[in-house]
């Protein structure tokens, strides 16, 4: 073929895992023979009908009663030929060989025409540019690094409602592990609020929702056992497979690892029975709340509250558990999760940038108060019954209330309706700080904030279009990379132009901020967004 090169080889290997030249010798390849003859060429080797290799059998702790012998590890084989070696990597190579078709068909959908073809292709697209399938980088020599994608590790392992713990691979999203785990009548305590994040890659950033309770609201707390791929010397055959089981000595450390100790391909968690809780959001002057910020998050399970400086508001979240029998079948779909008209988007930001161009600060503070009272008549996105929010509190069942993402599951409407920051539009395109101080410190930065807006109301207003300084709860924890101390996380969400040499409104006004949070609070930086201390999310 004239169009095949190595290039193209290669790009096949990386998207469907150097196995995909055997899994796909049959004659339906859909990529055409002609391709998987001379890739297998160059790969030297021919392609076999039979399908790849089976991958070695590793120890699992809920399934297998021994574990393998002495350090805990599965080695694969040694000396074994990259391309093997490659194929026990949890990639899309190791998805039965019917799922690996899907993703065939969906990188020839453009070709194939169709509404279908074109609804798979806007799949793979959302898939690409949406932060809901990790993909993890292991840099090589000379342009020979592999970029994994974890998309199809994402099955939901084992259910044990006896035990109360579940196992998933990590490529699982926030929104199948909830989903999973009520229907086997169980509930993930904390989680974070957006479903579309890797089990994978929210335990390697430490990712966390609100509570101070049990062990608190970050993800890692809860895992029991967790299976790496990580690499390893030439003598024990490039890499192995790690079970690191309840107690083992580096689960701490891998806990919460930034993706540098391997591949987080399978985790067990610790669930609770499904409860259902009670929401409600109140909102107060800010007079008090560097007080009440340090102990409201005892009074209430899962207490967090949006800070409005400009407006000197807060909205605190009256948030917790209650009996099965409460009546009340709430589900919290949050506004600013949800698909939105493409329209809408584009008129804001365009309204956004106009204000920032003419340095209008007093028109962006007139916008943040319309904004912020429409979504309260909208209850936030929460509803009593699904379909209306007719007051609170909104009671429900944890896996409708606790993380959402509408947009994930919007309609294929050719870009009508779109995630809000989704790139593909000219929507949202903002900064992110996010740094959790002890809360032993909370009360003195918050009031060092006050100062810094009682001098300039104004300044703050920014932040307030992006629903508020969000202010969420953290315990302390055994993983290394975890908080040392019971923390307030504060997330500082604002504005940022698409060309980076022009700055923000009141630029020198957040930036002291977020300065005071790390430097003076000591603050810790969410590892999500340790860039420059902050990033886009
Ligand atoms: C809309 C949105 C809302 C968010 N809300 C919250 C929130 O409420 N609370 C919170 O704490 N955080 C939140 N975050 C931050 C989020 O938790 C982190 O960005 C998280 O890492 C994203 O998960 P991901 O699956 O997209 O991972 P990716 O961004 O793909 O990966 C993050 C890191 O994890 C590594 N990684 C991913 N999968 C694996 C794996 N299987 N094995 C080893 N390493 C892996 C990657 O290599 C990378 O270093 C939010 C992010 C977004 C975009």
């Amino acid at each position: 073929m004239a169009s095949l090169n190595e290039t193209s080889c290669r790009t096949c290997d990386t998207l469907f895992g150097t196995g995909w030249v055997e899994g796909w010798g049959g004659a339906d390849t859909p990529l055409g023979t002609g391709w998987v003859e001379a890739c297998a060429n160059y790969h030297q080797r021919s392609p076999s009908p039979t399908g790849p290799l089976s991958p070695p059998h590793l120890y699992n702790p809920l399934h297998d009663s021994d574990p393998p012998a002495e350090s805990g590890d599965v080695h694969v084989g040694l000396g074994m030929h990259r391309d093997e070696l490659l194929r026990h990597v949890p990639r899309p190579v190791d998805v039965p060989r019917g799922r690996r078709r899907v993703s065939c068909q969906r990188a020839g959908a453009d070709r194939s025409g169709g509404q279908r073809h074109r609804r798979r292709a806007e799949d793979a697209r959302r898939d690409a540019v949406l932060p809901q399938h990790s993909k993890l980088v292991c840099p090589g020599d000379d342009g020979d690094g592999l970029i994994i994608s974890t998309q199809y590790l994402n099955r939901i392992v084992s259910a044990d409602p006896m035990h109360l713990e579940m196992t998933v691979e990590g490529g699982a999203t926030l929104k199948e592990l909830i989903g999973a785990a009520a229907e086997a009548g169980m509930a993930l305590p904390y989680a974070p609020y957006w479903w579309g994040l890797t089990v994978g890659g929210m335990l390697s950033t430490g990712a966390h929702g609100s509570s101070l309770r049990g062990k608190g609201s970050a993800l890692h707390e809860y895992v029991v056992a967790m299976r790496i791929v990580a690499p390893a010397p030439a003598a024990e055959g490039y890499a192995k497979v790690r079970q690191l089981g309840p107690g083992h000595p580096d689960l701490d450390a891998a806990k919460v690892s930034l993706g540098v100790l391997g591949i987080i391909s399978q985790v067990t968690l610790k669930l609770q029975p499904l409860f259902k809780r009670s929401v409600t959001f109140a909102k107060y002057g800010d007079a008090d709340l560097a007080d009440r910020a340090v102990t409201f998050g005892n009074q209430h399970e899962f207490a967090d509250m949006a800070w409005y400086p400009g407006q000197g508001k807060v909205i605190y979240r009256i948030d917790d558990r209650v009996p099965d029998n409460v009546p009340g079948n709430g589900v919290f779909n949050f506004v600013g999760f949800r698909s939105t008209a493409t329209l809408l988007l584009v008129t804001n930001r365009l309204a956004e940038e106009g204000l920032e161009a003419t340095g209008n600060a007093g028109g962006r503070c007139q916008y943040s108060r319309l904004t912020t009272s429409a979504i309260a008549i909208d209850g936030y996105g929460l509803t009593n019954n699904g379909l209306l929010f007719t007051g609170y509190p909104v009671v429900g069942f944890q896996n409708k209330i606790q993380s959402s993402g509408g947009c994930l599951d919007g309609p294929h409407d050719a870009l009508l309706t779109a995630c809000p920051w989704d790139p593909r539009v000219r929507g949202e395109f903002f900064h992110q700080t996010t740094v959790s101080i002890p809360l032993s410190e909370a009360k003195d930065f918050i009031q060092d904030v006050q100062k810094l807006r009682d001098l300039n109301a104004e300044a703050f207003c920014g932040v307030e279009l992006y629903n508020g300084i969000l202010m969420r709860y953290v315990k302390s924890s055994s993983a290394y990379l975890g908080k040392q101390d019971d923390c307030l996380d504060f997330d500082i969400t604002y504005y940022r132009s698409h060309d980076p040499a022009v700055p923000r409104l009141y630029e020198d006004v957040l930036e002291e901020v977020e300065q005071m949070a790390l430097l003076k609070y000591g603050g810790m930086p969410h590892w999500a967004r340790t860039g420059t201390s902050r990033s886009t999310a």
